[in-house]
């Protein structure tokens, strides 16, 4: 092999056990969950009658696309072994989708083959309506992230009730829907919960001992034999568990960590390259949150920044509005009022990026915040610098 690639086979005996797009043969922690999703949404399949629809929700990295597509394979085995029952499952995911003409879009695209994206939208349902009733039989359609998507769209009340309204004949449609962010169904139109949510599903946040678990049957069959060690599975479940509680978050930081062996040419992942992985996933995602923030939010982070690196943080909120327009005025975009830069900062701790500390004694006696960076300096200039974004202020920060 050249130098430019590594065999990675002494650490990983399957790699893509611990890629995202691997989904578990089994799934114990969720056994509640499956059997209610079994038992009250898709028995009626095995009755050739159409199933439920239901709203599955949790925080990401729960098993809700697993337990969905676990279970839904297993549907259709048992299905394959009768005869009379057509059953179809289309999976969808609204990732990336604002509106159900998309989502519509990439669903006619799913069964015919061809995106009429730029038709109206009368057209495009039209044609998915078309698409569907070509397959006849019961139809089960997954939207997976369907918060993406917002609870105002009518693709949620549409779609269970397409016999109803006449645009199908002879079939039916069910949906089950997928949801990362619990305020979507509460802020659900009483109609769109009224079809979609006739039984609703909640995957509570994993605990340590789940996600330890969870991550043990995922690496015996990821790595080779005692390639990695008990203590290594343990942190990487720990650390997990007390930030989000997320099954993809612990097997990210185990396959970091493997990595960080394998480059390292070590034979065994210990406790260390668990630690190192959670640090490097972490400030990959900070990263990620940084250039999803509005162009407002960043202007507000590159003033503390610039702060820090003169080590004038923590900072009170007008010192950072003062850096704030001196950037502003250096870029070609409107400033805002303190007010409203107080409330981005705000913003960005919620996330995360920055932290802000409550002290008394404002001049008006209310509290008055510190501001402080909450992430490494280095992934935050790089990233607001990325794509020649904010380069003619960067000479404002001097760089430690
Ligand atoms: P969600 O859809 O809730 O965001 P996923 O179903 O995508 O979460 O799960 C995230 C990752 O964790 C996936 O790689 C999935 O295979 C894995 N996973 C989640 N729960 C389990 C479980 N109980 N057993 C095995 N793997 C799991
Ligand atoms: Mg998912």
């Amino acid at each position: 092999m050249t130098e430019y690639f590594q065999d990675r086979s002494a650490i990983f005996e399957s790699e893509r056990i611990l890629k995202e797009s691997y989904t578990p043969n089994d799934l114990p922690e969720r056994e509640e969950q499956l059997k209610r999703l079994g038992l009250e949404v898709l028995s009626p399949v095995l009755n050739d009658a159409p199933p439920h629809n239901a709203f599955l929700y949790g925080k990401p990295g729960q098993g809700k696309t697993a337990a969905a597509r676990f279970l839904l394979e297993k549907l259709q085995e048992e299905v394959d072994e009768r005869s009379g029952i057509n059953l179809t499952t289309i999976f969808q995911t609204c990732k990336g989708h604002h509106s159900s003409y998309q989502v519509a879009c990439d669903l006619v695209e799913q069964l015919t083959g061809d995106n009429p994206n730029g038709h109206p939208k009368r057209k495009v349902f039209a044609r998915l309506y078309d698409a569907l009733q070509e397959i006849s039989g019961i139809i089960v359609i997954v939207l997976d992230e369907v918060d993406n998507i917002g609870n105002k769209d009518m693709i949620l009340y549409e779609l269970p009730r397409a016999r109803d309204n006449g645009h199908i004949e002879d079939m039916d449609v069910s949906v089950i829907g997928i949801s990362n962010d619990m305020t979507f169904y509460d802020e659900l139109d009483p109609r769109a919960k009224d079809s979609l949510c006739e039984v609703e599903i909640h995957f509570p946040p994993y605990d340590a001992d789940q996600l330890r678990s969870i991550l043990d049957r995922r690496s015996k069959k990821a790595f080779v034999n005692s390639a990695v060690t008990q203590e290594a599975v343990a942190l990487a479940a720990a650390l997990a568990a007390q930030d989000l509680g997320s099954a993809r978050q612990a097997i990210r930081y185990l396959y970091k960590a493997g990595e960080f062996a394998a480059l390292n040419d070590e034979s065994q992942v210990a406790e260390e390259h668990v630690r190192k992985a959670e640090d490097h996933v972490e400030q990959m995602n900070i990263a990620q949150s940084i250039r999803d923030l509005t162009t407002q939010d960043q202007l507000a982070l590159l003033a503390l920044t610039s702060l820090a690196t003169r080590n004038e943080t923590p900072a009170p909120t007008p010192e950072v509005y003062s850096r704030y327009t001196d950037i502003t005025s250096h870029v070609d975009t409107n400033s805002i009022a303190m007010r409203r830069v107080r409330s981005h900062l705000h913003d960005l701790d919620m996330i995360g990026v920055v932290s802000g500390a409550k002290r008394s004694g404002g001049s008006r006696g209310g509290p008055k915040y510190y501001w402080e960076l909450n992430t490494d300096f280095d992934t935050t200039v790089n990233v607001l610098t990325e794509e020649n974004r904010f380069t003619d202020v960067l000479d404002l920060i001097d760089r430690p």
